[in-house]
């Protein structure tokens, strides 16, 4: 099938006249400076909450190196038409402003897109432009939503393959279970923190193979899980349930997620309940909510589902998300190094099912719920997505660019996730989720 290129359209404008003709999304160009290859593109427009030395509490979107204060945008009258709560924006979290509903917060998005255009000048010529744009490092980052609910899902089959390979039975690795429904756990809310706050070594119990009884003291294999994790942006009453063809209502956005792990601790606990306190220490969170309808320019189908689902986990269209993601380990002082390259578009299980099975039981669902992937494992050895398989259960030690080498974390080791999608001309990117690892108090 061929079409006809216009002979006479500057180089800028034929590349975006061949990028229209096969892409349903229009190429963007905004007036604000941009870094080469920010994940906060004018596609992006992520929601988070900041605050400065100056500024109290409240809620911006990124863009490049700089975070648009919203609240400004709206006392000054930007978002008249969409007749918004008077203060939206001046809150410590997103829950009231998601509370809106998606038909509200995609038109503060689109509005803000609208401002940001190379050939808007409203914002770019307007007095109030330097108090709107602040830059990123002037600003602190606080965890974006009050998070009610954390559940973890297990949602990886390489990651389920390795971890039964490694615990039980190499010739039947995943449990009977695995493949008729998402599997999860219950995790613990109050402990989950925004990037850049440190986590300290966790203490428990412990018992190796070659111990006759359990130990006490610092865990000896902390461990990352490379995760991405939905927020839920609507509610749903006790005793309902959520379709697969609705679930996209009701998740508002995405952040990068990284469940801290005590590989030690977790083995000797986990039978007959599951995880405790190997996981319940510390969860970091990605400071940046990267709303689910920036993600669709990457959408496509996960991978083939055998044997077929029962019908309440059945999708009529594609739910998976192709996000590239990496790990970086950085010793304490030195230069990091990459040790992971994975994709969420391995998931077995996509989000419609992991929400769906959630309430299917009429368990109900609030603003804020964060609900986490499991580990994103992909299926070559470098893109396991944590160093219990990385390292195969430290028998493979890791070697760090530094030229150190790694089974598990050490203290003061930093761990740096990254999340980004890149599509014709597209970029839209989580940021990181970075924390330090602290010596056991
Ligand atoms: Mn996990």
């Amino acid at each position: 099938m061929g079409f006809l290129i216009p002979l006479n359209l500057p180089t800028l404008q034929l590349h975006k006249f061949l990028h229209m003709s096969t892409s349903p999304f229009p190429l963007l160009t905004t007036w604000v400076e941009l870094p080469k290859n920010t994940d906060f593109t004018i596609y992006n427009l992520p929601f988070g909450v900041f605050q400065s030395k100056k500024l109290s509490p409240r809620i911006g979107m990124a863009i490049g190196d700089q975070v648009i204060d919203l609240s400004i945008l709206d006392q000054e009258g930007f978002f008249a038409n969409l007749f918004l709560p008077e203060g939206i924006f001046l809150k410590d979290s997103l829950n009231d402003l998601i509370g809106l509903g998606k038909v509200k917060t995609k038109k503060i998005r689109e509005r803000v897109q609208q401002l940001l255009l190379q050939e808007n000048e409203e914002l770019r010529t307007h007095s109030i432009r330097g108090k709107v744009l602040i830059k990123s490092k002037e600003v602190e980052m606080l965890l974006p939503v009050k998070i009610g609910d954390y559940t973890d899902f297990y949602s990886s089959i390489e990651h389920a393959t390795n971890v039964g390979k490694m615990f039980r039975d190499p010739e039947n690795a995943l449990l009977p279970n695995w493949r008729h429904l998402p599997v999860g756990y219950h995790g613990r809310a109050s402990s989950i923190v925004v990037s850049g706050t440190p986590i300290h070594r966790p203490k428990g119990q412990f018992k190796d193979a070659n111990m006759d009884k359990p130990a006490f003291g610092p865990s000896r294999s902390m461990d990352f899980e490379l995760e991405l994790a939905f927020i839920t942006g609507k509610s749903t009453q006790l005793g309902e349930s959520i379709a697969t063809q609705e679930a996209e209502d009701y998740i508002f956005g995405m952040v990068l997620f990284n469940d801290w792990s005590a590989r030690d601790i977790q083995a000797w606990e986990y039978v007959p309940l599951g995880p405790f306190l190997g996981k319940n220490f510390g969860s970091s969170i990605s400071a940046w909510v990267v709303p689910l309808e920036a993600l669709e320019p990457f959408r496509l189908a996960g991978p083939v589902q055998e044997p077929e689902v029962l019908p309440y986990l059945s999708c009529s269209k594609a739910h998976n998300f192709d996000i590239q993601l990496e790990v970086w380990l950085q010793p304490d002082g030195k230069e990091a190094s990459k040790i992971c390259t994975s994709n969420f578009k391995y998931m077995y299980w996509n989000m419609a099912q992991q929400l769906a099975h959630h309430t299917v039981n009429g368990c109900n669902v609030n603003i804020g719920d964060v609900m986490a992937s499991g580990t994103i494992s992909g299926p070559t050895e470098d893109s396991f997505g944590s160093l219990l398989e990385l390292s195969w259960k430290g028998t493979r030690p890791l070697t760090l660019d530094t030229g150190e080498s790694r089974t598990f974390i050490q203290d003061n080791d930093t761990v740096l996730m990254r999340g980004y999608s890149e599509k014709d001309g597209i970029r839209v990117g989580f940021g990181e989720v970075r924390g330090k690892l602290l010596p056991a108090t």
